[in-house]
Formats: structure tokens, C-alpha cells, sequence
């Protein structure tokens, strides 16, 4: 099959979290299958920073949004033997960062990635490349499906193009005011509750959800959690209309750059039969974040955006008790300005046994996976996520809350004492939270039955092949629906 990614961001070219290592793996794990798939993004300017050979393509595209021309140049890399295409506009993508500054949202965002669907659509005109499926992902690529099922369903180039629409975070729907359908070149006729509308403002998920072909969530549970009002964002609706067009796929990760037996970033090398080295990863990690090196001392990591959905309220509540107890605590994260400040003016308190690391740190991540022995992952709620998944293959033992991807990836060892991989907890409380800490911690305390735990963690398979086998499929049952 000819298959073609349109994704905001994708590793190493663009990343601000798990979205762009799925868009960077998924492809891999299906050209691996055999099918012609290619990607395409922004041309960022840390695009441009990467090593990986960016080169001009000569061909150009022309979108007029409001009146006002712009145009874009095709760029070329590759991922392996996965062709990669970027879309080159300066004054839209070379910025300092992807979406906005810590400050908020770059105003201009509708125009921005109404230019970049748009482009996306002409250059694969150019390339006279016809993909049976055009997979999109999250609220920036959501034109795609719109223009090819609203605008341009008459266009016979893509009349054997079908669509796949991947929800990695309903939190973020593309929501602006009314006046941004201008910005986007749809006809203002589309600004309906039937479509585009969403009480009053633009809803780019929202009409994304309606015209797929097919969507996709990134686990089971989360599908489900998104068609209720406690979960769906308010589109709990839209998306139960669409239930049975509505997949849930658990993402894998690239398991040759996560893995602790080869991976060159961390102190030393260990696997499931030899964990010795995890040992020495520990106190090479308490060593470099100068706390104390104290290897019965169980620590935990933490590696997270700064978000609300990630839990960061209920880390604060207990950052008072982690710093009275008999363990050691590391974070590492960015993001939000609130939560950068509260966690600044707790460090400044000096708690020996807690480390606190603000800022994007490709380097520092790995070491904290493979030097912990616990993993903290209390998320408000979760599409998949992929550090639990990683923390396990690297023997590094999840706390997380019972919630959406983490609930489908992680066994209880409470209830379930053979096939546990972790401990979990369901009330979004810091009492609940450090109730599952307290579970662990005392679990940690029996070396025999925790390596076990180790064990059953390291061996659970979290590698793209299923899910890419389960993309494969409905890129089938989408491509049938336009054959018709
Ligand atoms: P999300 O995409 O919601 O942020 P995921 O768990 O799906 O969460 O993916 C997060 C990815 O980003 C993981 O690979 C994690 O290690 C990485 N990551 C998050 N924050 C940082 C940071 N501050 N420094 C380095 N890597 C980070």
C-alpha cells in the first residue's frame, strides 16, 4: 500500500513529546511490512538544526488564505529508507519553537497549519504520488480530511485516496474564534454545528472526526473514555456518532533506540538475564545529580511534560512528604510557567534526597529510565503514553494512576501478584497516589519478588510490529471504502 503520514512533528526533526516519536516509528515498523510510506511535515528551523541531510527539492507549492498568497518549498530527508518531505515557508515555521512560546500559542496557528494541509495536498500533485491512505494526526493535519471530503471530494486525484485520523490528545482540538475559518480557505457555509462549529468558535478535531474515513485513538481504554462527558472534551457526542468508525491501537516504541542492552547513552548495559549494570546506572545517576550515592535506597523518576494532565498537581502536594522519606526522588520535565515556578521555588528549599531538573534533556532522559527503580506516572488522564513503556524496558518499575493507555500497558502487582508489572491507583488524589508509592516501596523491600516484577516488565513486548499490523489492517478497511 502507498501510504502517506502528514504529522506537526516527527523525531528527530521536530519533537515536543510522544507524538513525534510515533509518527517517526510507525512509518519504519510498516516500510518494514513492505508498504511505500512516506512523511510529511513543517520545515521548523530546528528542522534544519538536525544532521540528517535536509535537501531542496525543487518543487513549489502556492496557497492563498484570505486574500494573501504564500508559498512553500518542498524540502527532502530520509529516516532510514523512509522518505521524509518538509514543507518550507520562513515566515510560518522558522520560529523558535513548534506551537507558541511558553507564553502561549502562536496566534497565527490556523493559518500556519491551514498553509502546511494545504501545501501537503499540492505537493503530492507534484510528486504525482497517489497514496491509497493519507494518515493524519492531531488537530494541525485535520484540513486534510476536510478539504478532501467537504472541498475537493469531485478531485480525481485523490478519488482513491481514503483517510485515517489519529487522536493522540483530545485535549488539543485546533479551537479558535470564528474569525479563523478565513484563515483556513474553507468556505464560511462550513461553519456549522454540523461540521466546523463548536459553540460559537472553530473546531479543527471536530471536523476532522466527522470526515475521516477512518479514526484511530491510541488505546482501548481511551477510546472508551472519550465518549463520555468525563473524558470526550466535549465531543463526547461527535465521537459516539462515529463509535464504529472509532479504533483504539496502542502505540509501541522504537525499541532499538530504547533498549538497555545497546543504548549507548546510559552508564552501562544491562538486559533481563544480567541486571547488574542497572545497578551502576543507578549510582552513576545519584553520582551526576550529586545526591547522595546510596544504592538500597529506592529511587523514583519521573520524566514528564509539565502539564495538567500529567499530574504535576498532585507531584507538588507531595513533594513535602517524598523529601521526609526513606528514598530518593528525580524529575525531570518542562512546560507550563506555573508549574516551572512552584517546582523552582521547592528546589530552592535544598531537599537532599530530591533532584529537580527543568528543561528538554535528551541526554539526561535515558539515564534517569535505566537509573531508577520506580517510575511516577500519576497522569489526570492519559491517550497511551510511552514513558511507562519505556521505563519498563528498562526494569524501572511503574507507579501510575488506573487511567486511559497506562490502565491498558500496566498490571497491578497488588491484584494481580503473577503478572504484575507495576502498581496503580484510582483516584486522582495525592493520598491515593502515595498509597500506590507506599505499595511499591514496601514491594522493594523483597529483592527476589521484585526482580520478578523487573522481569515480567522488561519482557513485555512494546515494539511497533502489532500495532503497526493492526494499522495495516484499517488502512485496508479504508482504502476498501473508496474502492467501493
Ligand atoms: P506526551 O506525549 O503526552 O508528552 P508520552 O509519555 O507519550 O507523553 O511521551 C513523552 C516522551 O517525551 C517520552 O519519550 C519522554 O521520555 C519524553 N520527554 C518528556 N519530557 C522530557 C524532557 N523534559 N526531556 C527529555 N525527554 C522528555
Amino acid at each position: 500500500m502507498k501510504v502517506l503520514m502528514v504529522a506537526s512533528e516527527v523525531a528527530p526533526f521536530a519533537r515536543t513529546g510522544g507524538l513525534a516519536e510515533v509518527t517517526a516509528a510507525l512509518p519504519a515498523a510498516l516500510r518494514r511490512m513492505g508498504h511505500d510510506v512516506r512523511v510529511i511535515m513543517p520545515f521548523y528551523r530546528c528542522a534544519a538544526q538536525t544532521e540528517l541531510g535536509v535537501r531542496k527539492a525543487r518543487k513549489s507549492a502556492e496557497v492563498t488564505l484570505n486574500g494573501e498568497t504564500h508559498k512553500g518549498f518542498l524540502r527532502q530527508a530520509a529516516l532510514g529508507d523512509v522518505p521524509v518531505y518538509l514543507v518550507e515557508n520562513r515566515e510560518f515555521f522558522s520560529r523558535d519553537y513548534l506551537y507558541g512560546t511558553p507564553e502561549g500559542d502562536y496566534p497565527d496557528n490556523p493559518r500556519r497549519f491551514a498553509f502546511f494541509c494545504r501545501s501537503v495536498l499540492q505537493f503530492l500533485k507534484r510528486m504525482d504520488f497517489r497514496p491509497d491512505v493519507i494518515h493524519c494526526h492531531d488537530w494541525q493535519t485535520a484540513l486534510v480530511p476536510i478539504i478532501l471530503r467537504l472541498e475537493a471530494a469531485d478531485d480525481p486525484f485523490f478519488a482513491r485516496t481514503a483517510t485515517v485520523f489519529t487522536i493522540h490528545n483530545l485535549a488539543y482540538q485546533g479551537l479558535f474564534p470564528a474569525p479563523a475559518v478565513a484563515e483556513t480557505g474553507l468556505p464560511s457555509a462550513l461553519f456549522t454545528t454540523e461540521w466546523l462549529e463548536y459553540y460559537g468558535q472553530l473546531n479543527l478535531m471536530k471536523g476532522a472526526i466527522l470526515t475521516a474515513d477512518l479514526i484511530t485513538t491510541v488505546s482501548e481504554t481511551y477510546r472508551r473514555e472519550i465518549m463520555t462527558p468525563a473524558q470526550g472534551c466535549g465531543l463526547e457526542g461527535v465521537l459516539a456518532r462515529r463509535g464504529d468508525d472509532l479504533f483504539g491501537i496502542v502505540n509501541g516504541i522504537d525499541t532499538d533506540e530504547w533498549n538497555p542492552a545497546a543504548d549507548k547513552r546510559i552508564f552501562r548495559n544491562y538486559s533481563a538475564r544480567a541486571l547488574a549494570g542497572k545497578a551502576a546506572d543507578k549510582l552513576e545517576l545519584q553520582r551526576e545529580l550529586g545526591m547522595p550515592a546510596a544504592p538500597s535506597v529506592p529511587l523514583i523518576g519521573m520524566v514528564s511534560r509539565l502539564a495538567e494532565q500529567k499530574g504535576i498537581d498532585l507531584v507538588l502536594e507531595l513533594l513535602p512528604r517524598l523529601a521526609e522519606s526513606e528514598l530518593q526522588f528525580v524529575l525531570l520535565g518542562t512546560g507550563n510557567a506555573c508549574y516551572l515556578e512552584r517546582l523552582n521555588s521547592f528546589r530552592s528549599k535544598g531537599a537532599a534526597n530530591i533532584s529537580i531538573n527543568l528543561g528538554f534533556n535528551d541526554p539526561l532522559a535515558p539515564k534517569i529510565y535505566a537509573g531508577s527503580d520506580l517510575f511516577l506516572m500519576p497522569s489526570r488522564f492519559e491517550p497511551c503514553g510511552l514513558s511507562q513503556l519505556i521505563a519498563m524496558r528498562y526494569g524501572t518499575v511503574p507507579v501510575v494512576r488506573h487511567t486511559g493507555g497506562l490502565r491498558d500497558t500496566v498490571v497491578d502487582v497488588t491484584r494481580h501478584p503473577r503478572e504484575g508489572t507495576g502498581f496503580t491507583f484510582e483516584d486522582f488524589t495525592a493520598d491515593a497516589c502515595w498509597e500506590a508509592i507506599e505499595r511499591a516501596l514496601a514491594g522493594y523491600r523483597d529483592r527476589e519478588s521484585w526482580r520478578r516484577i523487573m522481569r515480567r516488565g522488561m519482557h513485555r513486548d512494546v515494539s511497533w510490529h502489532n500495532a503497526a499490523g493492526r494499522y495495516e489492517t484499517l488502512y485496508r478497511m479504508a482504502a476498501d471504502t473508496r474502492r467501493g
